[in-house]
C-alpha cells in the first residue's frame, strides 16, 4: 500500500505517518520516486486507512503498488513538463502518400486541430492489408509538420523501431494492440518523446495505468492516456466508448486523457457527438480521423470525417470547455 504526502507535507508530518504504522507493528519505509513522496508498507495496513487519511500531509492512500508514479498528482517540479495534448489531434488512419498527407494536414490545421495524426506503421490485422510506408510515411509526416506547424504522432510497433519513429515524430504512440508490449513500454521509457498510450481494448484501468507505469518507471515522465473504446457485444459501433473512463482515470492518475471517437465507433456520423460527449466528461483533448476524401481512404474509410465536420467539432468542443470552465470559476468565485 502506498500513503501519498502532499507536496508541502514537512518532516513532522512524514514522522507522524511513519509513527502511527510503526507504532501498530507495520513497517514502513519513505519513499521518493520521480519527484513523488510516499510511504511504501505492506497490504495490511488497510486497517489503518481512515486514521492515515485524518494526518495532516497525506494526499491519498493508493491501493496498487503497480502504478505509484501514474497515480495520484502531477510530481513536485512537473508542471512545466506536463505534455499538453492541445483539444484536437486529427489527420488520416493511415499516411497514404507525401500530397495527400500535405493536403490533409493544411486542412485540418484550418480547422482548428493542434496536432496532425498518421499511421506510418499500422498494426492490421491481417497482413495482406496495407501495413503503411514506413520510413517514406515517416518522412512525409515531418515534412507536413514543417509546412503546417503542427506536432506529429505516428505509432511505432516495434521496440527496435522507437529511434527510427523518435527521429521524425514529436510524439509516439502505443496502439491498443501494443498496450501490453512491455518491452516496447521499456524502450519508450528511455527516449526522451512523449507517449500517446492507447487503451488495450479489453483492459482495466488498473492495466491501463500500469502499462503507462512502464514508460514512467523508465525515466520518461511525458504519457497520455487515450480511452478508445472496449469490446462491446454489438457490431453497431466498432467498439464501445468508455467515458466512464474520463473521470474515473481524473481521479487515480495525474496524466492527461485524451478521447479517440474514432476508433471507438468505426462510424462517420458517429464521431462528433461522442467528441462533444468526451469534452463534457472532462477530457483534455481528442483524437479523430479525418480525411478529405474518405471514399478514397486506404484504411477506415468509413470512420473518417471530412475537414468541415471536424471544424464543427472543434468549435464544439471548445464551447463545452468554455462553459465548464466558466461553471467551475462562478462555483470557486475566481
Ligand atoms: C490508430 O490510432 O491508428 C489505431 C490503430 O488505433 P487503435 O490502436 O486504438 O486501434
Ligand atoms: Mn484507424
Amino acid at each position: 500500500m502506498l500513503i501519498f504526502l502532499r507536496n508541502d507535507a514537512d518532516p513532522a508530518a512524514r514522522e507522524r505517518v511513519l509513527a502511527l504504522l510503526r507504532g501498530e507493528g507495520i513497517p514502513a519505509d519513505l519513499r521518493t520516486q520521480g519527484g513523488a513522496s510516499f510511504v511504501e508498507a505492506p497490504p495490511e495496513a488497510d486497517r489503518l486507512r481512515e486514521r492515515l487519511l485524518a494526518l495532516p500531509g497525506v494526499e491519498r492512500v493508493a491501493e496498487d503498488p503497480a502504478y505509484r508514479l501514474a497515480a495520484g498528482k502531477v510530481p513536485e517540479g512537473e508542471t512545466g513538463s506536463r505534455v499538453t495534448v492541445g483539444t484536437v489531434i486529427a489527420g488520416p488512419c493511415v499516411v497514404e502518400g507525401r500530397e495527400v498527407l500535405v493536403e490533409i494536414a493544411e486542412a485540418v490545421r484550418a480547422a482548428g486541430a493542434r496536432m496532425l495524426r498518421g499511421g506510418a506503421f499500422k498494426p492490421r490485422p491481417s497482413p495482406y492489408n496495407f501495413q503503411g510506408l514506413g520510413e517514406e510515411g515517416l518522412k512525409a509526416l515531418r515534412e507536413a509538420s514543417e509546412r503546417t506547424g503542427l506536432p506529429v504522432v505516428t505509432e511505432v510497433l516495434d521496440p527496435r523501431d522507437v529511434g527510427l519513429v523518435g527521429r521524425y515524430a514529436d510524439m509516439l504512440q502505443v496502439g491498443t494492440r501494443n498496450m501490453q508490449n512491455f518491452s516496447l513500454l521499456s524502450e519508450l521509457g528511455r527516449q526522451p518523446k512523449p507517449v500517446l498510450l492507447k487503451r488495450g481494448m479489453a483492459a482495466t484501468l488498473g492495466e491501463f495505468l500500469a502499462a503507462a507505469e512502464y514508460v514512467l518507471a523508465g525515466g520518461n515522465r511525458q504519457v497520455v492516456l487515450c480511452e478508445r473504446g472496449v469490446r462491446g457485444p454489438g457490431d453497431e459501433t466498432r467498439n464501445v466508448l468508455d467515458l466512464a473512463a474520463v473521470p474515473a482515470l481524473r481521479s487515480l492518475t495525474h496524466l492527461p486523457v485524451v478521447v479517440d471517437p474514432s476508433h471507438a465507433t468505426g462510424r462517420a456520423a458517429l464521431v462528433r457527438p461522442l467528441a462533444r460527449a468526451a469534452a463534457a466528461a472532462g477530457a483534455d483533448g481528442v483524437m479523430v480521423e479525418v480525411h478529405v476524401r474518405p471514399g478514397e481512404a486506404l484504411c477506415d474509410g468509413p470512420q473518417a470525417i471530412l475537414p468541415s465536420e471536424l471544424e464543427r467539432l472543434v468549435d464544439e468542443c471548445l464551447a463545452i470547455r468554455s462553459v465548464l470552465a466558466d461553471r467551475a470559476s462562478l462555483a470557486t468565485g475566481a
